[in-house]
């Protein structure tokens, strides 16, 4: 059978990204073969509703033929144009200046990646760039958040800080720390306005532990995504960004999962009504149709590294940067978006986060969060406590396996959590599915044997 030997080709040539070799080979891949809206068919014929927009990437949804049609016009007519040597085409152009004029303030220059991690990496080599430029080299260390996640290069696995992007890999750099993550659900301090007002202190105690002349950025996620769809208080990002225009550090808001509708503005900054220095994206920029990042850059920042550069060439770049046919397909996604998507994504996202707050009284249910198309619940075995499921639930596998059975993809964290990601495309029927097949998840998982005695005890 075709698939039997896909599975036999990938155990034995397809390293897949973040996974463990020998587990992946010995539980062999599951190959998804067609797609349309929010609904994606595997090899065996199984739909299933795709509540994690692939890898919180797919926004537009699947199966849009105006986005094939951009991509293959682009491809027939240009298919591809360097920006070096001062060449460019028409699409990078114009969804520079399109991105330029939707995105908050003065974020008027787009630098564009690959996708989201060599654009955070991009970030470090334009923030060191900055801080040269204005004759303060010494500038080199950098901030960021436990439980933040800013991609898998070696710079920027070192900013992530989730254990296992660093473990064998020698990072993070003495250069790159951390301050807590404010993870409302497991801080003991309970109100918002502590909450933040422990961020602040915790980052300026940071900053002046390092020495404030040292320091030359601050990054965080508008929403923490990998490290379990974690909401910060209303007001802690506007409050960070407050505190390093106080303490005159750079302020990066990585938007990679939160970009481009994902929490109901184009950009989840505007849910504050901040500006960033820089800002990062990816994903929904193409809506993973190809792949493609980007980085916006302030007017002061831009003018400090044109000014420190001169006549000199900043030797930073990528073959592939500003591919025409990655921005052909983005601008015809930002034309899906605003002509109804993000709009429906904010009606279906009121009703996802409705529906899952639903499931609070179920026994398994410790916490339901989320904002937009990004929701997410915590699972515990008691809820006073707080206590997560046994060990020996591994739900990464075990209840991703069970959604699965139940037509559901969910991101099922190794720690308990369902993150969903829904496309901005759902009806309100299949928000209604992704609740009633997650409510499936739960009641069999009640009846597992290591469960049922984790909640006796
Ligand atoms: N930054 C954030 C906040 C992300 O969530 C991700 C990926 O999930 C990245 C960076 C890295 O993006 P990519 O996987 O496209 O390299």
């Amino acid at each position: 059978m075709l698939t039997n030997s896909l599975i036999e080709m990938d155990r034995q040539h397809l390293i897949h990204p973040v996974s463990s070799f020998k587990g992946h080979e010995a539980r062999g891949v599951r190959v998804l073969a067609s797609a349309k809206g929010a609904r994606v068919t595997d090899a065996e014929g199984r739909e299933l509703i795709d509540g994690f927009a692939g890898l919180w990437c797919v926004n537009a949804g699947y199966g849009h033929e105006s986005i094939v049609e951009a991509a293959a016009e682009q491809m027939r007519k240009l298919p591809y144009a360097t920006g070096y040597f001062d060449l460019g085409a028409e699409a990078p152009i114009k969804l520079a200046a399109k991105l330029a004029e939707r995105a908050p303030g003065d974020l008027n220059h787009i630098y564009f990646s690959l996708g989201g991690s060599d654009a955070v990496d991009s970030t470090i080599r334009f923030v060191r760039y900055y801080w040269h430029s204005k004759g303060q080299p010494n500038r080199d260390q950098f901030i960021s958040v436990e439980q933040g996640y800013h991609g898998s290069t070696t710079m920027g696995a070192g900013l992530t800080a989730l254990g296992g992007f660093h473990e064998g890999f020698g990072v993070p750099y003495s250069w790159q720390h951390k301050i807590s993550s404010h993870y409302t659900y497991r801080n003991p301090l309970k109100t918002d306005a502590e909450i933040i007002e422990a961020s602040v202190n915790e980052l300026k105690a940071k900053v002046e532990a390092i020495g404030p002349e040292k320091v030359a950025a601050f990054y965080l996620e508008p929403i923490q995504g990998s490290g379990g769809v974690l909401v910060p208080p209303k007001g802690w990002v506007k409050a960070m960004r407050d505190v390093c225009k106080e303490l005159e550090i750079l302020f990066i808001a990585d938007e990679v999962i939160t970009g481009f509708g994902r929490t109901g503005p184009l950009f989840a900054c505007e849910d504050e009504g901040i500006v960033p220095d820089l800002m990062t994206t990816a994903k929904g920029l193409t809506s993973g149709y190809v792949p493609m990042g980007a980085v916006f850059m302030s007017d002061h920042v831009y003018e400090t590294i044109a000014e420190g550069a001169g006549a000199k060439a900043v030797g930073h770049g990528f073959t592939y940067s500003a591919h025409p046919v990655s921005a052909a397909v983005a601008l015809e996604v930002l034309s899906l978006y605003e002509g109804g998507l993000l709009e429906n994504g904010r009606k279906v996202g009121a009703r996802l986060m409705e529906g899952l707050k639903g499931l609070s009284d179920h026994p398994l249910v410790g916490d339901v969060r989320g904002r937009g198309m990004l929701a997410a619940i915590e699972l515990v075995v008691d809820k006073e406590n707080k206590t997560p499921l046994p060990a020996s639930v591994q739900p990464a596998t075990r209840l991703f396996d069970r959604a699965w059975e139940k037509g559901l993809i969910v991101r099922s964290f190794a720690q308990g959590i369902f993150g969903y990601a829904p496309p901005l495309c759902c009806t309100e029927e299949e928000i209604d599915m992704i609740v009633a097949r997650t409510k499936a998840v739960l009641d069999e998982t009640l009846e597992d044997a290591d469960v049922r005695a984790a909640l006796k005890g």
